[in-house]
């Protein structure tokens, strides 16, 4: 799967959803939310510090739209290794544990694209030509909503995304190393519903 439209997908509702189902992962978020150990509250706490890191108002708003493009490219590394970990049962811990090693590496490298689509955005969706360019299309959504500044769309989306990642941090390294079975539940639709159940539970929250 490419960067594409993570932004979109996880707005587009229930369409993909596996139905009646029950999904594994989805259920280790809530039991994990429900025991105070929560991706959300984390998310919202990520936030906190990120508002009193910045200087001024437009910092601040510059700073959570370099998150967001980060922690969506991010997702996607997660994605292929979540498909990998089920083609390779056998090495889960060790894929693991590199994925995990590799970090530093995976940072830098999607620090490199992110700021290409940060540029893009700023500049109001134009690009003279940059090494992401193919890509743009992905953000689109996000200049009209930039040029709106529009803050509660990116305050929303920003916890959406930041909650996703944790969840799938927690899924990463809590669950699945504790039961090794749960690969088989991993799916490309399976992922998908959680991250869209996440996103709308975030959003729930963040308006209750
Ligand atoms: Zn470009």
């Amino acid at each position: 799967m490419t960067f594409a439209s993570h932004f979109r997908r996880e707005k587009q509702g229930s369409k993909t959803q596996v139905g009646s189902q029950p999904n594994s992962f989805i259920e280790y978020f809530i039991e994990r939310e429900e025991s105070g150990d929560s991706a959300y509250l984390a998310a919202i706490e990520t936030l906190s510090s990120l508002k009193n890191s910045a200087s001024d108002m437009n910092e601040f708003q510059e700073i959570l739209l370099e998150d967001i493009i980060f922690t969506s490219l991010n997702a996607t590394y997660y994605e292929h290794l979540f498909v990998s970990l089920k083609d390779n049962p056998q090495y889960l811990l060790k894929l693991i544990d590199r994925f995990s090693e590799d970090a530093e590496t995976r940072d830098n490298e999607i620090a490199l694209q992110g700021q290409d689509h940060f540029n893009y955005i700023l500049n109001r969706g134009t690009c003279v030509g940059c090494k992401s360019c193919a890509h743009h299309a992905d953000v689109e959504d996000l200049v009209g909503k930039w040029e709106e500044e529009n803050l509660d769309f990116f305050i929303t989306l920003y916890i959406g995304m930041q909650t996703i990642q944790y969840g799938l941090d927690q899924l990463l390294y809590d669950l699945l190393p504790s039961d090794a079975s749960l690969v088989e539940k991993i799916s490309m639709e399976s992922i998908l519903e959680f991250r869209q159940f996440v996103y709308k539970y975030s959003e729930h929250k963040l308006n209750e």
